[in-house]
């Protein structure tokens, strides 16, 4: 669909995926004014597709919307929209355990003006594509590079919107990262260097000396929708959770003293991603001998569960798509 400042929404189509055109002026080429989002669709043995609280990534969607300046979207119609489009190409919808329809809803700025003002116009576009597994046999632990000198967002300004500019920012420490043998960078606050944000595309979780503890929205790191889900999940279970600041210097602590029982990343690509190791400084701090925890695979056989159908829902997170 299209947007236009004083009509609002307009042309909403579904077509086949083909390039899209744009004036070599356009804002969004410039100014980098554009969100998105990433959700998935479970097809399972009943034949039913399910979308795991596909609502949450359109409201966070709107609430990236506001802090770039851009038009709100219809929640409801949009969600709709996506059915619809799921259900046109329910074919392609992987059925392989692991496997799902990736999708990504995003919205760019389109109006041909070199100047720094928000654009009048807009497009707004969801593209899918059939995804693999994340994990080809089970989930096992990943690296993670401790990032000390760059910083990912600062609070005020847009770590908590899904937008482009985030992940631009982040490449370089991600390049670093890969040549060294890690998978993904954590990122620390952007104040200090002393207190644990996030990882690259995931929210993150210790579990020391038997608390699970996860860094508070702070303002500057992303609302996860798997991060909030496990913080129900965990106190659905009786498995106290707290969210508060974690710093560096307590998980360097936490593995001298051989307290540092679990970590594990969360977000709807891996679901939960089990850390094995974690470098800061140089120092290499091993997370339960670089294996899987036992809560890490409980959180995840359980989510997994959840949005394939397989476990019940207690939560009805879980939309069927008819
Ligand atoms: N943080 C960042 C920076 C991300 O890109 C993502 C992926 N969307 C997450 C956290 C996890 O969010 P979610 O659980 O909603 O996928």
């Amino acid at each position: 669909a299209d947007y236009t400042e004083g009509q609002g929404w307009h042309d909403h189509r579904i077509v086949p995926y083909q390039p899209i055109t744009l004036d070599p002026s356009a804002s969004i080429l410039h100014y980098g004014q554009t969100v998105f989002e990433g959700m998935k669709a479970y097809l399972s043995e009943d034949g039913i597709v399910r979308l795991f609280r596909p609502e949450e990534n359109m409201k966070r969607m709107n609430n990236s919307c506001d802090r770039l300046s851009m038009p709100q979207i219809d929640e409801e119609f949009a969600l709709d929209a996506l059915k619809q489009l799921i259900e046109l190409d329910k074919e392609w919808v992987p059925a392989e355990p692991g496997t799902s329809l990736y999708i990504r809803p995003f919205m760019i700025a389109t109006e041909a003006h070199l100047g720094v003002s928000a654009s009048k116009t807009y497009s707004f576009i969801i593209i899918m594509s059939p995804v693999g597994s994340y994990y080809k046999e089970g989930i096992h632990p990943v690296k993670i590079l401790v990032e000390n000198e760059y910083v990912r967002a600062v609070a005020g300004g847009t770590g908590t919107a899904k937008t482009a500019g985030n992940y631009a920012s982040s490449l370089k420490a991600q390049e670093v990262a890969d040549r060294e043998g890690y998978s993904q960078v954590l990122w620390l606050d952007g104040i200090e260097r002393k207190y644990i944000e996030e990882v690259g595309s995931m929210n993150v979780f210790f579990k020391i000396d038997g608390e699970v503890v996860t860094p508070a929205l702070n303002g500057s790191i992303l609302d996860g929708i798997t991060r909030k889900s496990i913080i129900s999940l965990l106190k659905h279970w009786g498995v106290p959770v707290t969210e508060r600041k974690v710093s560096m210097e307590e998980i360097r602590e936490a593995y001298l003293n051989g307290k540092l029982d679990e970590a594990f990343g969360t977000g709807t690509a891996a679901v939960i991603s089990p850390i094995g190791e974690l470098r800061w400084k140089g120092e290499l701090f091993y997370v339960n001998n670089g294996e899987t925890g036992e809560l890490s695979q409980k959180l995840y056989d359980a989510l997994t569960g959840i949005q394939k159908g397989t476990v019940e829902d207690p939560f009805g997170w879980v939309v069927e798509v008819k």
